[in-house]
């Protein structure tokens, strides 16, 4: 089988307030592939890393003469969403439209622009929002061209809270203690049964903003419930795409592909935020499926180096619903987002380092087309 490896992105943000505030370095550099980070020690040679994709999203920079970079407003190297919408939205519209499964997800610490990329802003919409929009678009030209294709388009959104499964588009799922239970399907994966959570089906892009809303609303409602914060749990919007059409010999045949779009939680160290009772058993369950996520990414990095290693997938909530978009059928990118400040090395370092071990994973994605019965 064809395998091909994850693809990963590397996108900087502009200086926050915060970072503003106290004066803050800027300790990264892009050229062309490769993302320099320097010691802000200045002890250190400086690290390298290459990805496939690196976004400049810094509003902007000069050299100082001491070798660090300022914001210079005049630079106009920014990339915007558009930008990484080309690049990473419109591989995984093809892909849906050719029958591939495909995942995105986002990794980085909290405030570091995951949310910005997988989601963005009204005025600057991410991947998400944009993928949706234009899905429509392809299949309103697709049907112009011949009428006898049918298209269905379904989407749900959940959230991952101490590893409990919730389904954000119902106001009672969204603060349901107990969550969904996750079933596994030998040689497929683990998903939720269509009895516990329906995907909706959807029409237009107006109706998937909708529910986006109301998704994110019920995220805030569980979030003040919960006494948590939304860096805290992952986001998983699923998109499943279902094309019915004539193939050359007449035969009516469906192909069906599943788009997973991920914004993780927060991947900052617990000792920062570390405080007592629910918090802290909060921080060790994010701590659960992140850690599990890191350890399923350097099982899968030494398996595609030929080592015979167990990919420990069952160990937490997120690994089970990841399991396909990290070792299986899939086409999967992955966005590590870094904040551009000497404040914030140690967790920029360590989610290059994350990102550094996903490139090496390989995935067979396979065409997904079936007579349909
Ligand atoms: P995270 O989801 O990683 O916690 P956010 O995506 O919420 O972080 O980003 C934190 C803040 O930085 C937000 O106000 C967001 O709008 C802004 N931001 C993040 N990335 C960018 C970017 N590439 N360009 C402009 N603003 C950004
Ligand atoms: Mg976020």
């Amino acid at each position: 089988m064809p395998s091909e490896n994850l693809k990963v992105a590397v996108r900087v943000r502009g200086f926050n307030d915060r970072e503003k505030a106290l004066n803050s370095k800027c300790v990264v550099h892009m050229d062309g592939n490769t993302t320099t980070v320097k010691n802000p020690d200045g002890n250190e040679a400086e690290k390298r890393f290459a990805f496939d994709y690196s976004y400049w999203s810094f509003d902007g920079f000069k050299v100082e003469p001491n070798g660090y970079l300022a914001p210079d407003n005049n630079s106009s190297r920014y990339c915007d969403q558009k930008r990484v919408f080309d690049d990473l939205g419109v591989g995984i519209l093809n892909n849906a439209f050719d029958g591939y499964n495909s995942s995105i997800f986002a990794y980085g610490q909290t405030g570091s622009g995951k949310s910005y990329s997988i989601i963005g802003t009204t005025a600057n919409k991410g991947i998400v929002p944009l993928v949706c929009e234009q899905i429509f678009q392809r299949i309103e030209s697709a049907q112009k061209e011949n009428k006898d294709n049918q298209f269905e388009v379904t989407f749900s959104m959940i959230e991952i809270y101490n590893e409990v499964v919730r389904d954000l588009l119902s106001s009672k799922g969204a603060t349901d203690r107990k969550g969904l239970q996750l079933h596994e399907k030998p040689g497929r994966g683990f998903h939720i049964l269509e009895k516990d959570l329906k995907p909706t089906q959807v029409c237009n892009y107006s109706s998937i903003e909708k529910l986006m809303e109301q998704g994110n609303k019920h995220k805030s409602i569980a979030e003040t419930k919960m006494n948590a914060t939304s860096s805290r749990a992952h986001t998983i919007v699923e998109l499943v795409f279902k094309q019915t059409f004539k193939n050359l010999d007449g035969n009516v045949m469906q192909r069906v592909s599943v788009v997973d779009l991920v914004d993780l939680a927060g991947s900052e160290r617990q000792s920062k935020t570390m405080a007592s009772g629910d918090t802290l058993k909060e921080g060790i369950a994010i701590n659960l499926s992140l850690t599990s996520l890191g350890n399923v990414i350097s099982a899968l990095a030494s398996q595609s180096n030929g080592q015979n290693v167990r990919v420990p997938y069952r160990d937490s909530t997120l690994t089970k619903l990841l399991m396909n978009a990290l070792g299986g059928n899939s086409k999967t990118v992955m966005v590590a987002a870094i904040s551009p400040s000497d404040n914030n090395y140690a967790e920029t370092i360590s989610t290059l380092r994350y990102a550094d071990r996903a490139k090496q994973i390989k995935t067979n994605a396979k065409v997904n087309e079936d007579p349909k019965d």
